[in-house]
Parts: structure tokens; C-alpha cells; sequence
């Protein structure tokens, strides 16, 4: 692995006086008459045009500004992260689609291709749809999932787009209206009233899109209800957003970044947490003094901070960038949370880094970095039944193994097991994993198939887990005599 220097700033053009942090968007049909992008062949431009045509694409001026460093176009992270690359689509789709741009094909020709092409790229992985979505009195609870007993995570319905797009992102179907808006939700109430009957839930993630696009005013009327009576059980309210890296004068400027400020003390001042799940790829998002002003600032008000990414080839597949980056977030006061693996969706064939290389990556990295900054947990990947974290590659009795952990999982008896799937070097997602020496499934298949056929996918009724836990206790500490009387024989 090399030990390039990322911390070395790369060469920026220099921020232009008029640029006061004015937000300006650039999708679609900026791709030809962006100036930035004239130094590319007219070739690349409509291989991007091709892309954006099936993936979603926006981006602003401060990326395109201050943090891609033009010059290392096309190879650049950020641009990566942000703009289409030719490589995204297959090789007949891209070819298809370059030819029906050049010839001005019917819009109608060209949409039947692009609706195809959309629906090969497995729009909806981990049963989202299916699986995540609670219902109350039979009915679908608008704009949540809960997936995890103690989470659930809310979708604010202004909150459902970013201020960039990332090139690999697992809601790209929503961005491109393949998915409709109404799982969202307009307002709190039916979030309340499921919490008031839902105890087990400590913690609320409110994401999207990124809940960080909407106005603090609009933001409040989703979180003041949340610290009302009766909810006292709901310990944590989460952002999921990317706007410290993608828009981190949402933080520090103007009356809008104070009231974000007071309403973080609000939540602190009702005894819960108001933590910043942020995403941070690269360590190029970490070094403007805009961005570590927000950082410092969220901190300063009393959130916690907590970072994570997806492992994404072409854009941050280097152990040094990740030292580099948590170490800067630890210097910032925020905690390494998590290094994911990128899903199995959209342009995963260009993105993908496989398991066995996701699992150097991360320990060459880890292996850089103090004990502040090994808060990070990873690779882990969110599939179907839970989090699994690639834990090691071990080798037992000649069979090479990776050693699997269930960070997380539908079923809260599976949290914290350990198994085993064979080694193999292709394998990038679980899917493409079998269960080690000679198992025929893995241990929560069962589990998983009881859950599919049934459509319920929560099974931590209390008493349930209750049982659960009663059942472990008696099996943990139940005296074994037998074992006692062999041992002392
Ligand atoms: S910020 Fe998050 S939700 Fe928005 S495009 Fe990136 S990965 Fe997707």
C-alpha cells in the first residue's frame, strides 16, 4: 500500500473574492457549459451526459470551487465522488446511450432505455421497501423505517434531497423519481404516536437525503415534538447528513446556522444526545477552515460528532486517507464511527472494493491511528439481515475463512454472534458469501426465511426478547456439574 501524503493540499484554484458562500447547484444540463469542464474532450463530456441520463447528478459551486483540484481531473476524489464517470454503466447500456445522445434520439426512446437500464440496477436493496417499513393497525407508518429495535430512522419529507449527489449513493432511485416521495412524511405527529407506543426505540435517526438541506425553522417542527413528555425513552436524536462536507456554511453562516445551533442546545437541554452522523469520504472534505469551523462549531454547541463513509474504489481506496481523516476528526473533536461497504446497488461494478481488500484497507489504516480514533468499527456491510462487520480472515484445519460479526441485526439475538463464511476473492456483499466448514446456511437464515414468509419483520416483541434473554442467562450461568465433576476428577 503506499504511503502517498494526502494531508498535502492539492492544487486548488484560488477561491474567487466574490464567493461568499452563496449556494449555487449544477446538475444535468450543466455538464456542457460548466467552464471547468472544457478542458475535457467532447467525447468525456457526453460519456457524463450518457451517465447522468440514468444516475442522478448535482453538485455546487463550493465543490466545484474549493475542493476539486482541477488539474488532477478526471482522477480527482472529489470528482469521483461527484460527477458521472464513464465507467458507471455497463459497457452496452453506456454504448447504447452515447449513440442515441449523438443521433438526438426521441425523448420517448431514449426514457423507455433509461427506465430499462434503472430497473438492472437493483433500485432497491436489504429489503427497504419491503421489510423496513412498520405498520400500525395493518397500515404502513408514512416516512419511517424500523429496522433495528432500538432505531428508527424518520424521512422528513423536505429533507430528501442533498446539496451534492454522491456518485455511489444507495437512494439514487429516489433522486431520479423511481421512487415517490409519499414513504415521507409531511409532519412529526404519526412519528410521535409511534414512539409513545414503541419503548424499545431509544433512538431517532432523522435522514433523507440529507435532513440538513431544510431551513431550521422546518428542521425544528420535526424535532421539538421529540423532546415532549412521554417520550423521556427516546435517549439520541441523529442527523444523518453530508452537508460539513458538502455544505459546510449551513453550519457557520447566518441566522439559519444559530437557530441549528440553539435547537442542538435544546435537545441537549431536554437530557437527550443530538448527535451529527456525518459523512466525511475524503480527506480533502476535512481540510478547508470552513468545514473544520463546522465541526468545531456542532461540537461547541453540544453535539456529538460521529463520522462515517462508504469504502469506495476510485475515491477513497487508501489507508492512508482514512489515518489521515480520522485522525483529523479526532483533532476536531469528532469520533470515527464507521467504514461501510459500498451496497449493492447502482454503479457498484465501478465502485466496488472486494472484502479481502476492504479488510486491508481498514486494518492498514487502523494500524495508523491511536486509540482515539479506533472508535471506528468497519468493514461492515448493511445487508438484509443486519450489519455484518468483516471481522478477519482466519484459516482452521486448512479452510480459509472470513470471520464474520453481526454488529446489528433484525433479530436482537443475533447482535454480537460471530460466523464464518469460506474465503473466496471476488466476494464484494454477502450475497455472494457461503457458510464455512462444511455449515449448510448461515445461522440466522432460518430466521431470515420465518421473517419473508411472514412479512413481519420485527420480531422483538418484548416478551419475545424477554424469553430470549431468560433463555441465554439460564444457558450461561446454569452450574454444569457434569463438566465441574470431569474436570475435577
Ligand atoms: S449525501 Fe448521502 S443521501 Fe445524499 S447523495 Fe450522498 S450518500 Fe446519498
Amino acid at each position: 500500500m503506499s504511503m502517498r501524503d494526502h494531508s498535502a493540499k492539492p492544487n486548488l484554484p484560488q477561491k474567487s473574492t466574490a464567493f461568499q458562500g452563496k449556494f449555487q447547484v449544477y446538475s444535468k444540463q450543466h455538464l456542457e457549459t460548466l467552464p471547468q469542464l472544457q478542458k475535457l474532450t467532447p467525447d468525456h463530456r457526453l460519456a457524463m451526459r450518457a451517465v447522468a441520463e440514468v444516475l442522478p447528478f448535482r453538485v455546487n459551486n463550493y465543490l466545484v470551487e474549493e475542493l476539486i483540484d482541477w488539474d488532477n481531473v478526471p482522477n480527482d476524489p472529489v470528482f469521483q465522488l461527484t460527477f458521472p464517470q464513464p465507467g458507471m454503466l455497463a459497457r452496452e447500456d453506456f454504448g447504447l446511450l452515447c449513440g442515441m445522445l449523438k443521433r438526438n434520439a426521441p425523448a420517448a426512446e431514449l426514457a423507455a432505455e433509461v427506465k430499462r437500464i434503472r430497473y438492472s440496477l437493483n433500485p432497491h436493496p436489504a429489503g427497504q421497501k419491503s421489510l423496513n417499513v412498520p405498520h400500525e393497525n395493518g397500515q404502513p407508518v408514512a416516512g419511517m423505517q424500523h429496522k433495528y429495535r432500538e432505531t428508527v430512522l424518520f424521512f422528513p419529507m423536505a429533507g430528501q434531497t442533498c446539496h451534492a449527489y454522491c456518485t455511489y449513493c444507495f437512494r439514487w432511485p429516489q433522486f431520479v423519481g423511481l421512487d415517490d416521495m409519499k414513504f415521507a412524511s409531511k409532519e412529526a405527529a404519526g412519528l410521535v404516536e409511534y414512539l409513545k407506543a414503541h419503548k424499545e426505540v431509544t433512538s431517532v435517526l432523522i435522514t433523507g437525503g440529507d435532513p440538513m438541506i431544510m431551513r431550521t425553522q422546518l428542521l425544528r417542527q420535526y424535532v421539538e415534538p421529540l423532546l415532549g413528555p412521554g417520550l423521556e425513552h427516546v435517549a439520541s436524536i441523529r442527523f444523518g447528513t453530508k452537508a460539513p462536507a458538502y455544505w459546510p456554511y449551513r453550519f457557520t453562516q447566518g441566522e439559519d446556522a444559530d437557530d441549528l445551533m440553539r435547537l442542538i442546545g435544546e435537545i441537549r437541554a431536554a437530557g437527550k444526545d443530538a448527535a451529527i452522523m456525518a459523512h466525511f469520504s475524503v480527506l480533502r472534505e476535512l481540510q478547508t477552515e470552513v468545514a473544520q469551523a463546522a465541526v468545531k462549531r456542532l461540537v461547541g454547541a453540544g453535539a456529538t460528532v460521529r463520522t462515517q463513509a462508504p469504502l469506495i474504489r476510485h475515491v477513497n481506496d487508501n489507508a492512508d486517507n482514512w489515518a489521515q481523516m480520522w485522525r483529523k476528526q479526532v483533532s476536531l473533536g469528532a469520533i470515527p464511527y464507521y467504514m461501510f461497504i459500498e451496497r449493492d446497488t447502482g454503479a457498484r461494478g465501478y465502485f466496488e472494493v472486494p472484502l479481502w481488500r476492504a479488510y486491508m484497507i481498514f486494518t492498514e489504516a487502523y494500524r495508523q491511528v491511536t486509540g482515539l480514533a479506533r472508535t471506528v468499527r468497519g468493514p461492515s456491510m448493511s445487508c438484509t439481515p443486519g450489519k455484518v462487520l468483516i471481522s478477519g480472515v482466519a484459516e482452521v484445519k486448512g479452510e480459509k475463512a472470513f470471520v464474520l460479526k453481526m454488529l446489528q441485526g433484525r433479530d436482537p439475538a443475533w447482535v454480537n454472534q460471530v460466523f464464518f463464511a469460506r474465503y473466496d476473492q471476488r466476494a464484494a456483499w454477502m450475497d455472494q458469501l457461503k457458510p464455512a466448514f462444511g455449515e449448510q446456511e448461515f445461522f440466522f437464515e432460518e430466521g431470515m426465511r420465518q421473517m419473508l414468509e411472514s412479512g413481519e419483520a420485527r420480531v422483538w416483541l418484548p416478551t419475545e426478547v424477554d424469553a430470549l434473554e431468560e433463555t441465554w442467562r439460564m444457558e450461561s450461568v446454569e452450574p454444569d456439574h457434569e463438566h465441574d465433576r470431569k474436570r475435577d476428577q
